[in-house]
């Protein structure tokens, strides 16, 4: 089996040294670490097209690229790798990626392009930033990829991938509780814009944390989490919001060659 890494945290993190160790002493797994340079947090699918990929080799292995979380992905997948990976998996992100968390992560964009390239995919993140207890996150993380490594090349020949998105809480071993299916909670709308001067008196701009969790009944990420359950959130991309086809229909048929 063959794994591809990537993460949105940069190359050098340790999230992304964790899981790659702990997925490496998976047996009968090979693995391969194409990251970004640097941190690229909330730079969510977002591709490079404008200027020059470069991929340079740690001493490590790992490959790195100035680039995005799914530019990394993509580029692997493309030409840079050579082969076609059973798996891609991103993280362990430092800090939790929930609910609409899942827009703009760069975790979750790293994941969602190998699922895009019809590869089964998975976005690892622990719920608290700072890496506490991140062997057990990683060790976490090998689990369920050990798990579900005898149905991935089924999954891929059968056209058949899909995209899960894991919150592991910061705890010992021994305070997880084991794994839940979730769906997404919902944050509220962001903290407000932090403004500062600059040294050289302009005004600087700061986008602020995200809010507190609205949505954060029992079913979703954010209330298994917090029980201690490591979460899992199959997630789907087609953002077309099906119930609502018949209420803007008439607004289609109304404007001008409308009905035709
Ligand atoms: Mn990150």
């Amino acid at each position: 089996m063959k794994i591809l890494i990537a993460n949105d945290d940069g190359f050098q993190a340790p999230g992304i040294v964790a899981l790659h160790d702990a997925l490496k002493a998976l047996p009968d797994v090979e693995v391969e670490v194409v990251a970004p340079e640097h941190n690229n947090s909330a730079k969510s699918n977002a591709l490079t097209l404008h200027s020059p990929l470069y991929v340079h080799q740690a001493a490590n292995g790992f490959r790195y690229v100035n680039g995005t979380p799914a530019d990394c992905v993509h580029i692997a997948l493309t030409g840079l790798l050579g082969y076609r990976p059973d798996l891609v998996v991103s993280g362990i992100n430092n800090g939790a990626n929930m609910g609409d968390d899942t827009i703009y992560s760069g975790t979750v964009g790293a994941a969602m392009e190998g699922y895009l390239f019809g590869i089964p995919a998975i976005a690892f993140s622990q719920t608290e930033k700072g890496w506490k207890h991140l062997d057990v996150a990683a060790a976490k993380a090998a689990e369920l990829v050990q798990q579900l490594l005898p149905s991935l090349p089924e999954a891929q020949r059968r056209q058949e991938p899909w995209l899960l998105n894991v919150n592991i809480p910061c705890l010992p071993l021994a305070q997880i509780k084991g794994f839940k299916v979730t769906r997404l909670g919902r944050r509220h709308a962001a903290e407000p814009v932090i403004r500062q001067e600059s040294p050289r008196g302009e005004t600087m701009f700061w986008i602020g944390g995200a809010g507190p969790a609205r949505d954060d009944v029992d079913g979703t990420d954010f209330h298994a989490a917090l029980q201690g359950f490591a979460t899992i959130t199959p997630l789907q991309v087609d953002l077309t919001d099906h119930d609502r086809l018949p209420y803007w229909a008439p607004t289609a048929a109304s404007l001008s060659g409308g009905g035709a």
